[in-house]
């Protein structure tokens, strides 16, 4: 399969048609949000807007999004042909986002969690000041409320911009998260075309749960600096989803059409609750009680319900 790296729409002139950048299909732009953006020839998962993402995972109604007013700051005075306090404005007025993570609580059929996503409509995704206090935030919050995180990766890496700042984010973000492992409190990652630089080495891999979608590109520094690097033809399908789970670096991939599902079959087990409910609609208000989960044997978080895996 031809993959490209970074998604980058393509749109054709009237705007009607989109085309696969994995095989090349024309896809009708309308069919192809409905299919959450997910090629309909060849299965190809397209980056998707943080927007789209809470929609499709979240209970609708439940999101209560917090921090959305944090701003960047340009503290070095980083000038990359447009300065960054520019470029910053920029891109709020082009995407209408703060930056590029969006946070909140919400629930999860049913299910209270504190979730995060991140924009790569926002300077590719990039990791800095505000997304690294969203997440730790969001983290201390979690503790707070006693609830399990999920967040969700698609980024470029640490931004530029921010210098160290950006890279100190790397080490916070991986201590909010202990702190949500000393809480007994379980953290799932979600790893999403493309999740890479110091996203991929810090909370994007650091959670309980590692979960990726498929033929997302997973790593640190791209295929082609390491192949540079090391003068070496990569093994083929190197940094993939399915070559990072067939080497037991991720636990799971999960289809995009599927990851609701798993998460709260997830996010179940992680809080005592019956996995088999989590499967069977629930409706949206209905928030159930917390469950003594003392006596519970630790289910095993395999096969059982594979059968029963929805097709939406
Ligand atoms: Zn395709």
């Amino acid at each position: 399969m031809a993959w490209t790296r970074f998604g980058k729409k393509k749109d054709m002139p009237n705007g009607l048609w989109t085309k696969c950048e994995s095989c090349g299909a024309m896809l009708f732009k309308k069919e192809f949000e409905q299919r959450n953006r997910v090629c309909g020839t060849c299965g190809y998962h397209f980056t998707l807007p943080a927007r789209e993402r809470i929609a499709l995972t979240v209970d609708p109604g439940t999101f209560d999004e917090r921090w959305a007013d944090l701003r960047a700051q340009d503290l070095l005075g980083f000038n990359d042909r447009v300065p960054y306090g520019e470029k910053l404005n920029q891109t709020r007025a082009k995407t209408g986002e703060s930056d590029a993570m969006v946070t909140g609580l919400a629930q999860i059929k049913g299910i209270p969690c504190a979730v995060g996503v991140m924009n790569f409509q926002f300077l590719g995704g990039s990791m800095g000041m505000v997304v690294g206090e969203k997440i730790a935030l969001l983290c201390e919050l979690a503790v707070e409320r006693q609830v399990p995180v999920v967040l969700f990766a698609c980024s470029g890496g640490a931004r530029m911009h921010e210098g160290a700042v950006s890279l100190m984010q790397m080490a916070k973000t991986c201590g909010a998260l202990a702190r949500v492992d000393q809480a007994g409190l379980v953290s799932i990652s979600v790893m999403t075309h493309p999740t890479t630089g110091g996203v991929t080495a810090s909370f994007a891999s650091v959670c309980d749960f590692l979960l990726a979608e498929p033929g997302a590109l997973i790593g640190f520094a791209g295929p082609r600096v390491i192949a540079t690097t090391i003068k070496k033809e990569l093994p083929k399908g190197f940094q993939r989803a399915e070559f990072l789970l067939e080497k037991g670096q991720i636990d799971r991939i999960v289809a995009r059409a599927n990851l609701r599902d798993e998460l709260a079959r997830l996010l179940a087990y992680a809080t005592g609750r019956d996995p088999v409910a989590a499967f069977k609609p629930q409706p949206v208000a209905a928030e159930p009680e917390p469950v003594a989960v003392a006596v519970a044997a630790e289910p095993e978080p395999k096969a059982k319900k594979r059968g029963k895996k929805k097709d939406a």
